[in-house]
């Protein structure tokens, strides 16, 4: 971490504690118009289901279930969907705290449901058509699994090794971080996704056996679907860098995503097109959701998919004038700080950022 962001980090630090600590952020809220705060993260840690993922995309139950609680107390738990109908409608008396999925992991249905239930609070998850509906392994799991059977060092040499020159090609990498960037930024998907493939079977795996321990079965997806406080929502066919497709590209995985989760649910549950906001089926999130990782087309090929709004991953709160495909979201994972995200809730660095002075970014 560089020092300039480590006094940032530190200042964001200081400045949400005491704000939070001192109670100040309650006359900020009221003294601010209504926002909706939109939280995301991946699965509710449960070493059965997800433990080979990375710590930074799990958060424990019991954190996740204090904050909520904490939220939940000056904020209205939401759906995205709810969150942002009530704010086009005028209808926010309170502020919003929604909380976000990506992917469509078991632990949603297993763990975030009974804990959704217990603490009033609410979820939108966005499903990968491919993973969830059509049980293919998207690469990043398969490289997931290749490092943790060979070594980043090892897994690189033999991806490597099959790419040849290709572009992304990340001979003589050999930190894991470093190797899924270069893939994923840097190869071509086609190859990158075939010499996956068979390096996972090279080493005695089985695609679908992997998928089926991460993501959500068919029936557990509907159940999730199903769910009281849950709604579903769209996050592509394969996970790619939409930036790095051309319009086509984009709006084939966009649409393709909405219709493998039309075909699972059928007429019950809407997934993408045509459906009323605040009920399921109109949300949709990019992959990796960072300014560069879609571009100014990608908002467009989500409207023509039938999609009322999308989420990106840069920090922030929204408002009724937001842009509806450039909406803001909150990281939450274990090192998520209460009196930060609070802060946030609250319109704390939001009332900073009116100022010039942006200690989150
Ligand atoms: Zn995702």
């Amino acid at each position: 971490m560089g020092l300039k962001h480590r006094i940032k980090s530190g200042l964001r630090g200081l400045y949400a504690r005491a704000l939070w600590g001192s109670g100040l952020h309650r006359l900020v809220d009221r003294l601010s118009r209504p926002r909706l705060l939109v939280l995301y993260g991946h699965c509710v840690d449960q070493p059965a289901t997800n433990g080979s993922l990375d710590a930074d995309m799990k958060i424990s139950g019991g954190r996740l279930g204090e904050i909520l609680g904490a939220l939940g107390r000056s904020h209205d738990l939401v759906t995205l969907g709810e969150g942002l109908q009530r704010l086009r409608s005028g209808d926010a008396r309170r502020s919003m705290v929604a909380l976000t999925m990506d992917d469509g992991y078991r632990d949603n249905l297993h763990d975030l449901v009974p804990l959704l239930e217990r603490t009033g609070g609410r979820a939108t998850v966005f499903l990968e058509g491919g993973a969830v509906a059509a049980r293919e392994l998207p690469w990043l799991h398969a490289l997931g699994w290749l490092v943790g059977r060979v070594g980043a060092e090892e897994a690189a040499t033999r991806v490597a090794s099959r790419l040849g020159d290709a572009p992304g090609s990340p001979a003589g990498v050999t930190e894991a971080g470093a190797l899924k960037r270069r893939l994923k930024y840097e190869a071509d998907p086609g190859p990158r996704d075939a010499a996956l493939a068979a390096l996972v079977q090279e080493e005695g795996g089985d695609p679908a056996e992997i998928v089926d321990a991460l993501y959500l079965s068919h029936e557990e997806a509907r159940a999730l679907a199903a769910a009281g406080p849950v709604e579903v929502g769209g996050h592509t066919a394969h996970h790619p860098v939409l930036s790095r497709l051309d319009a086509a590209g984009q709006e084939e995985e966009i649409a393709g995503g909405a219709a493998l989760l039309r075909d699972l649910f059928g007429e019950e549950t809407p997934a993408a097109g045509a459906a009323p906001l605040g009920s399921s089926g109109h949300v949709f999130a990019y992959p990796y959701g960072r300014r560069w990782d879609f571009d100014d087309r990608s908002p467009s090929a989500v409207r023509a998919a039938g999609y009322a709004c999308a989420v990106t991953t840069h920090a922030g709160v929204n408002h009724a004038t937001t842009d509806p495909y450039r909406l803001k979201r909150w990281p939450i994972h274990d090192g998520t700080r209460l009196h930060e995200v609070g802060t946030e809730a609250s319109g704390g660095f939001e009332l900073l950022r009116r100022l010039g002075i942006d200690l989150v970014e």
